[in-house]
């Protein structure tokens, strides 16, 4: 029996040596040590010895069994290696590297500004309306006194989902401050900022999807000088200081008086490519709300008093606010989806 002992090693250590793979290594080691290998099968015999190699051939087969334990790990070692070595010599992948790090995300430099302005706001007692992008004629024209035949209408300004033109993109956030009319009562402060669409021609300053915010003050003896307090004070949170503003008389039909609001360009002070060398930058369409818009917000409301009320509104571009903040020069850059871009602006 020892003799066969001995003649199983030397024949099973060459074959541990020869194997070329994990799996045929995995099918001699069954063979060798499994439970209905070779070595159990020599120790379940041993009752059957004669007495005196009962004892030798008990050690011997244990011994073996650990030498064979031994070399079958060894080699199974040497084989993963070799395996990982090809692995990485084929400029494939390598499964010794660290996983690679999730890239983290950011928040969009628009989000970003505009979650400066609603804080701005809300820290003045404004509240925040959201409202649908798709949205119905009478929201977005009729409600807000733009005449059937005024420019804005026209097909190379507005996207119209259906042939009859009830239902359009909305072309500024305006239709939410009629949301409003009909929901809030007065007197309340609100500011609705949000994507807006236009069938323009795409260049460095113009977008056909863009974002505005509007804001709405409705209540009894609601000023001029309500409106210009406020816009001022927008301004000397997000530059972080006092600039000099203007009004100029502007035409918006929603409004009587309407104004361009300039503010004095904070980039420099003889002109920049920012104020177009002008030194003033035109920062938003605002005035005092027309009676008639009044009136077709709050109508049907029995509780209301359309004709003690009165209020302003005003509506800038988010995206040239953030074109200002960051220098950028084209817009198209902002909803263009590059991430080379984006992730210049990290938060
Ligand atoms: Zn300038």
């Amino acid at each position: 029996m020892l003799e066969r002992l001995e003649s199983l090693r030397q024949d099973a250590l060459a074959r541990v040596a020869e194997a070329t793979d994990a799996e045929a290594l995995r099918v001699l080691e069954k063979e060798l040590l499994g439970k209905e290998g070779v070595i159990s099968e020599i120790l379940a015999a041993i009752p059957t010895l004669p007495q005196e190699e009962r004892r030798d051939t008990g050690r011997g087969a244990n011994a073996l069994k650990g030498e064979l334990l031994e070399a079958i790990g060894s080699k199974r070692a040497l084989l993963d290696e070799a395996l990982v070595e090809a692995l990485r010599d084929g400029g494939g992948f390598d499964p010794t590297l660290p996983p690679a790090t999730p890239a983290r995300g950011g928040l969009h430099p628009i989000t970003q500004v505009r979650r400066e302005v609603e804080a701005i706001f809300t820290s003045m007692g404004y509240e925040v309306l959201d409202g649908p992008e798709v949205e119905l004629d009478y929201y977005n024209f009729q409600a807000l006194n733009v005449p059937v035949d005024h420019p804005s209408r026209e097909l190379q300004d507005t996207f119209y989902c259906d042939d009859s033109h009830t239902v359009v993109m909305r072309t500024q956030t305006s239709p939410v401050q009629i949301r409003a009319m009909e929901r809030l009562k007065p007197p309340f402060r609100v500011i609705a900022p949000g994507r807006v669409f236009r069938n323009e021609e795409q260049d460095a300053t113009h977008e056909h999807t863009f974002h505005q915010v509007e804001g709405l003050v409705v209540g009894e003896d609601i000023q001029v000088g309500h409106l210009t307090w406020t816009l001022r004070r927008l301004l000397n949170e997000l530059f972080e200081r006092e600039l000099e503003v203007r009004l100029r008389p502007g035409y918006f039909p929603f409004v009587e008086p309407g104004f361009e609001f300039d503010v004095r360009c904070p980039f420099c002070e003889d002109g920049c490519r920012v104020c177009s060398q002008t030194t003033w930058i035109e920062f938003c369409g605002c005035g005092m709300v027309q009676p008639c818009v009044l009136e077709a917000g709050f109508s049907g409301r029995e509780d209301v008093d359309v004709s003690k009320l009165t209020g302003f509104a005003f509506g800038f571009g988010l995206d040239r606010l953030v074109m200002m903040r960051f220098g950028i020069d084209d817009i198209r850059n902002l909803m263009g989806g590059d991430l080379r871009f984006l992730e210049q602006f990290p938060c």
